[in-house]
């Protein structure tokens, strides 16, 4: 079938499968169902923008691309949420960071949490498969901007753990864009990928389609209710209309999976709950010679020497692209102090710290609530645990950076708390860890439909990511994870999703 706008949409036709969301669950999903021969139908709050729209300018994509045109935070604002909205979802947007999910984390979930085949043995053939289809392979040294090789050289200095990443690309043009829309198709993003591969084999993507509400009627769902937004992609055009399929598929990510099940009366239990973000806190590094943090790719070196801390919580690093409006926003300071770092822009390196929440039983993450306007919003008040985490996370990067040779290091701190030797660490001891005086952000939010076998504890069963009690509807996408991951998310959905879809291929089919 096709691309269509939800305002061209005539929704007459009953459907095999409806997903809802078309990021990284929802696109590979929808695409082994429509390969199957299941009649399916993707509906996506975002636009279908492709790569001539894609200007590399951080004014037009944030508005274009983003949740909440990137202003999405947590209930106390302290914590800047980064999640995508348009065709192909967050991976339109993201960094390219591809990792499977370590074999700890998956032991973790099957010894404390009871979810049973989720081994990697199950995983590693999903894996395989979408690995080749998206070009999965390591980044060579030679090829990572100075951004990034301030981290390695700083890891290496140090006697850390460090590496380069692998990379979701395709002739990559290293342009330092990805964050915006990549410009020449090199990102392989569910845009370019399954989402075609879907729409080859007969499926409809219906863009700037809002889903409202399920609708439930005697222990199914029967349709979905749906708001088509108007050319500017955020307020309704004043159409709406409902649509119909046998299953329903929601893939709305995390944080908007668990609202569209509140807003259908699903909610309640475990729906919104444990919602983990790996919350982020970063330095910035002044050289002498510029870094120029805004080129060529822009995670390619990733250190998990402190993932694993034992009782405390564990962390891993990684480098982020520092354009001018991220950067005015994670720098801390205000006034000729912020404008003196921001004037500095091309000689900062830009290195952060992820926590890895959700391993300790008082990590229980945050709760997804309704705003008045039906809206979602998360309520995560991070805790001591975390906050001590990244004072220590914070004196390593440091440590990094000076040891990479930066003359200056600089924390998001308000007012910046400023390092040009070890011997000012001690400035860390009292630094205030506290919502709102330093800037903690997230571009990986997970968890918050968590699957498991026991109804009290979990929203979707394991063996088929179903709901416990609705017999057709099934969550796949980063909200079903127990806990936060320890490495950057897109792959552990992109094996789920495969693994998910193949199963439900053969088991529909019967
Ligand atoms: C800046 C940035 C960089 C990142 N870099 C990396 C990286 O390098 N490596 C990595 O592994 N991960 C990275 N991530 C995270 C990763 O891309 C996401 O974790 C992943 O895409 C989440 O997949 P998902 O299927 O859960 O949801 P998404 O990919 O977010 O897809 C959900 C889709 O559902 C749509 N939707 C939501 N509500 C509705 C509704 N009511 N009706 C219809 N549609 C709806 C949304 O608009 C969205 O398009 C990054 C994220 C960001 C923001």
């Amino acid at each position: 079938m096709s691309f269509v706008t939800a305002s061209e949409f005539s929704p007459g036709d009953k459907f095999d499968v409806c997903v809802i969301g078309s990021g990284a669950g929802g696109a590979v999903v929808s695409s082994l169902l429509a390969n199957a021969g299941f009649k399916v139908l993707i509906l996506e709050e975002g636009g279908h923008h492709t790569k001539a729209e894609f200007k590399m300018r951080e004014d037009i994509a944030f508005p274009m691309l983003y949740q909440e045109a990137g202003t999405r935070a947590t209930k106390d604002l302290g914590v800047a949420i980064l999640q995508g909205r348009a065709v192909g979802g967050t991976t339109v947007v993201n960094w390219t960071t591809s990792f499977r999910t370590p074999a700890h984390v998956l032991e973790h979930w099957k010894t404390v949490h009871g979810i049973g085949g989720f081994s990697q043995k199950d995983l590693d053939p999903h894996w395989d498969a979408v690995e080749e289809r998206l070009n999965i392979k390591q980044i060579g040294l030679d090829e990572t901007n100075r951004n990034n090789r301030t981290l390695y050289d700083g890891c290496k200095a140090l006697g850390l753990q460090v590496d380069t990443t692998r990379r979701n690309t395709r002739n990559c043009f290293k342009s330092g864009y990805c964050g915006m829309g990549c410009p020449v198709d090199a990102k392989q993003s569910m845009l370019v990928t399954y989402l075609p591969d879907a729409v080859g084999k007969g499926a409809t993507i219906v863009s700037r389609c809002r889903v409202d509400k399920l609708i439930v009627t005697g222990g199914r769902v029967t349709g979905a209710e749906c708001t088509a937004l108007g050319d500017d992609g955020w307020h309704a055009s004043g159409k709406t209309f409902s649509v119909q399929a046998d299953r329903f598929v929601v893939a709305a990510g995390a944080i908007n999976t668990p609202a569209i099940l509140m807003r259908s009366g699903l909610g309640g239990g475990m729906v919104g709950k444990r919602t983990f973000l790996h919350p982020v806190v970063g330095t910035a590094g002044r050289f002498k010679d510029p870094v120029e943090p805004f080129y060529g790719a822009p995670q390619s070196v990733a250190s998990h020497a402190f993932a694993d801390r034992g009782d405390k919580v564990g962390y891993f690093m990684e480098a982020a692209p520092l354009h001018p409006m991220i950067a005015s926003l994670a720098t801390g300071g205000f006034g000729p102090a912020h404008r003196a770092q921001m004037a500095q822009l091309a000689n900062l390196s830009a290195h952060l710290a992820l926590a890895i929440d959700g391993f300790h039983p008082s990590e229980e993450g945050g709760t997804v609530e309704l705003r008045a306007s039906g809206a979602a919003l998360l309520d995560y008040v991070l805790p001591p645990r975390i906050w001590e985490a990244m004072r220590d996370a914070l004196r390593t990067l440091v440590k990094i950076d000076l040891a990479a040779g930066a003359l200056e290091v600089a924390t998001g701190h308000d007012p910046a708390i400023t390092f040009t030797s070890e011997k000012d660490l001690k400035k860390l001891d009292d630094a205030p860890m506290e919502v709102n005086r330093i800037a903690v952000f997230s571009a990986h939010v997970m968890g918050g439909c968590k699957m498991g076998d026991d109804p009290a504890h979990s929203v979707v069963r394991s063996s088929d990511l179903r709901h416990h009690t609705l017999e057709n509807l099934h969550v796949v996408d980063g909200s079903v994870f127990p806990t936060s991951l320890g490495v950057n998310p897109q792959e552990s959905i992109y094996g789920l999703a495969h693994l998910m879809a193949t199963r439900f291929a053969s088991d529909w089919k019967h």
